[in-house]
């Protein structure tokens, strides 16, 4: 009998494992059963031929129409030629033979059925499979190939590869099967809850199907697993990091934050105000807070945060607040700074009493500046420190760590969360973590399940609102014009403008490349086929910067922004900017997150195809901060009606950002959105979709948590314990090898 962590060539031999394990990286008995068909062909059902593509290896099921052979003109040897058919089309398959190939002539007759795998190549204006590997279905002459081995009527199709087809992998399928002893790591009830079947049950009807129902009801079971196990791993992080013992920073009468409140230009929205009161209530117990707060761009999350630093350093500790760039970490530091008034200006003149400091640490400081920022979060004496990664250096010390909030989260990893908490020496710090990209509930529960989550969905009041539209500057070229003649009469009404560029471009002495500080969000619109423009590089923001200054924005104040200045120079820019002093700032993505100049009424995105479309939300977020309206034009050069297209439109179309990220979602592959960090999260998850398997994650979670509650350490389920653990040992192996 074998277990699920049994090696594999142990149960199936060396010579049947060897390319499993190198072809497909499958070495235990439980990865060869995690190995799903991606189909199933059904017994007597022909391939359609005309949906192969060249380069691609397939398993094609035909039957054998002709046959012929000839010998090779200038060497020993036969060139042996079968054509198969689907009824319709036609494959040739070809086999060279050092001599006459007889004996495959006998097996390959007209008539015969077959499932034929081989790499697709066209020679002659013909499809053909050079040299396929094959297995007939019809008890012919070989016994070997006899009814016992196809008695299903459904043939799994597997992911192969070139050193192993689906065939020989269903074989190896079927000799674990006949040992395979799972003991079901579900435990009985929460089955019978939810009507599914035991896992080896699940396996074998995944693997062996007898009919379509069995697949659903396999597939249905096997799904529950990937949801449970990771929900159990993460409702175990909950309870641990409840238990991990925090100081109580209850709110203080009386102290900063009541005269921040006091200085406030504007009222709470009640959103504001609940997740202002969850998360002050969680600051005052003493075991750590880890919140999520997410919401709407421009919704008012930074006040927020604000607030819940300012009730930690009332309590006597400090609070570091995490930016993913050195611009946004600059601009929270201003905008803090002014906030807080004299509230912020400790031991200097007009400084408030009870005032603390706020300061910047960031990674291109001056000497001194560093030197005296890391002594203020040394000592204590700023009970505020803003920076960037710069902040995760073992030099940065805190005399009394109370709270970490990190801005954007999607930018950082959870290894750099943890990082940052360690600098509290003993104990935790608080953890409020803020994401700017809305995130579909599944996502959340899967990829921040471990935080609890506050959201707000309302933006404050007297937002204006954003008018988006696309313009198709290839149809149309005389709307771009219009664009730049709509720039200028906002520029008029002494209001700015961004322009945002896909890339950098030349500058002189430099490279070309896309903007290096934005190492965020991968850009899916990137590799579509249709995207505009064919060839020619994407825009970029100096020679357009240039162009418009020349000729359609000749006069007006027009600057550059990205992350190849230097990091003064990009300060600079973005305080002329916010200053007023600059009417349109030509930039690259290095906007995306956080920056907020109320006055800026525009937001022109060039190339916006080659953007994703939470990332075009967030730029677009960008605008109609302040009184005035807001205008977001898409500029592109994608076919009307093409998916690039239809994703323009669709931005275009709702200002809702929930929506757009389940959009996102949609379109991209999952991995890419669980995220780097999550590796193990990744290869785990082989049959959920987050999407379209919310009921299942949030049922999977609830029960999770109840199990956990009543038996955190899984004593009372061993086998659970057991995948909990190799999944773990997993997603530690994928973690250190990308380190
Ligand atoms: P985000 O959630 O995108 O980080 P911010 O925190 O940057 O949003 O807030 C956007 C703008 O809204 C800021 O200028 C902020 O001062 C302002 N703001 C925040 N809360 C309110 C409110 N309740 N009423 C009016 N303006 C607000
Ligand atoms: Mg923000």
């Amino acid at each position: 009998m074998a277990i699920l962590e049994d090696p594999l060539r142990l149960v199936i031999g060396d010579k049947a494992a060897k390319p499993l394990e190198k072809a497909l990286e499958l070495r235990a008995v439980g990865d060869l059963m995690r190995h799903y068909p991606r189909r199933y062909e059904t017994r007597g059902e022909l391939t359609d031929l005309a949906s192969l593509t060249d380069g691609e290896y397939v398993t094609v099921q035909a039957e054998v129409a002709k046959v012929t052979s000839r010998p090779m003109r200038n060497r020993r040897g036969s060139i042996f030629e079968a054509t198969v058919t689907d009824g319709h089309g036609m494959l040739v398959l070809t086999f060279f033979g050092r001599g006459r190939q007889d004996w495959r002539e006998r097996q390959l007759t007209p008539g015969v059925l077959g499932l034929f795998s081989g790499q697709v190549s066209t020679f002659r204006g013909k499809r053909q499979l050079a040299h396929p590997e094959y297995e007939l279905l019809d008890a012919g002459e070989d016994a070997a190939h006899a009814a016992a081995e196809y008695a299903a009527e459904m043939i799994p199709v597997y992911p192969a590869a070139k050193e192993i087809t689906s065939w020989q992998i269903a074989r190896s399928v079927r000799v674990v099967l006949d040992v395979l002893d799972v003991e079901d790591p579900m435990p009985r009830a929460i089955r019978d809850r939810h009507g599914l079947c035991g896992l080896a049950d699940a396996l074998r009807g995944i693997h062996r199907p007898v009919d379509w129902a069995d697949v659903q009801r396999s597939r249905h079971r096997l799904k529950w697993d990937e949801a449970f196990l990771l929900q159990v791993v993460l409702a175990q992080r909950r309870l641990a990091a409840a238990a991990y013992s925090a100081t109580p920073r209850p709110r203080t009468p009386g102290g900063l934050l009541d005269a921040y409140d006091a200085r406030l230009p504007f009222e709470l929205t009640v959103g504001q105000q609940l997740a202002g009161a969850q998360i002050a209530d969680e600051l005052a117990l003493d075991h750590a807070m880890h919140r999520l707060l997410q919401g709407e761009v421009g919704s008012g999350k930074t006040v927020i945060a604000v607030r819940a630093m300012l009730q930690v350093v009332d309590g006597g500790g400090q609070a570091a607040l995490l930016a993913p760039t050195e611009v946004l970490a600059q601009q929270h530091y201003r905008s803090i700074t002014e906030q807080l008034g004299p509230l912020g200006q400790a031991g200097e003149l007009g400084g408030a009493e009870t005032a603390t400091r706020v300061a910047l640490l960031t990674g291109s400081l001056g000497a001194a500046a560093r030197r005296r920022a890391l002594l203020e979060a040394a000592s204590g004496t700023a009970g505020i420190v803003i920076g960037t990664h710069a902040l995760l250096e073992e030099q940065v010390q805190f005399a009394d760590l109370g709270l970490v909030v990190i801005d954007e989260q999607h930018r950082f990893g959870v290894e750099q969360r943890d990082a940052l908490r360690a600098k509290a020496g003993e104990g935790r710090p608080h953890l409020l973590v803020m994401t700017a990209t809305p995130i579909p509930r599944t996502v959340a529960m899967t990829v921040f399940g471990d935080l609890e989550m506050s959201t707000l969905t309302e933006l404050p009041a007297g937002r204006s609102p954003i008018a988006t539209h696309v313009v198709p500057a290839a149809e149309k070229p005389h709307y771009l014009e219009r664009t730049w003649h709509r720039v200028r009469e906002e520029a008029g009404r002494g209001r700015q403008c961004y322009v945002v560029c896909p890339r950098i471009g030349d500058g002189p002495g430099s490279v070309s490349g896309p903007d290096t500080e934005d190492a965020g969000q991968a850009d899916t619109a990137q590799d579509d086929a249709e995207q505009a423009g064919g060839g020619r590089p994407p825009i970029a923001v100096l020679d357009l910067a240039d162009d418009l200054e020349r000729g359609a924005l000749a006069g007006l104040r027009v600057a550059v922004l990205h992350g190849r200045l230097p990091p003064d120079e990009k300060d600079s820019v973005m305080l002329a900017f916010a200053a007023g002093s600059v009417d349109v700032l030509v930039t690259t993505t290095v906007v995306e997150v956080g920056v907020d100049v109320p006055n800026a009424t525009v937001m022109v995105i060039m190339d916006a195809d080659r953007f994703g479309v939470s990332q075009l939300h967030q730029l677009r977020g960008r605008v109609g901060r302040g009184r005035h309206e807001g205008l977001c034009l898409l500029v592109t050069e994608a076919e009307a009606g093409g998916k690039s297209r239809q994703r323009l439109d669709a931005v275009a179309a709702t200002l809702d950002g929930f929506k757009l990220s389940r959009l996102d979602l949609e379109q991209r592959r999952e991995g890419d959105v669980l995220g780097a960090a999550q590796a193990g999260r990744r290869s785990s998850l082989k049959l959920l979709t987050l999407l379209q398997d919310e009921d299942l994650i949030g049922d999977a979670r609830k029960e999770a948590q109840h199990l956990v509650e009543a038996d955190p350490a899984l004593a009372g389920q061993p086998t659970l314990a057991t995948a909990v653990r190799v999944l773990l040992e997993r997603e530690q192996a994928e973690y250190l090898e990308k380190a």
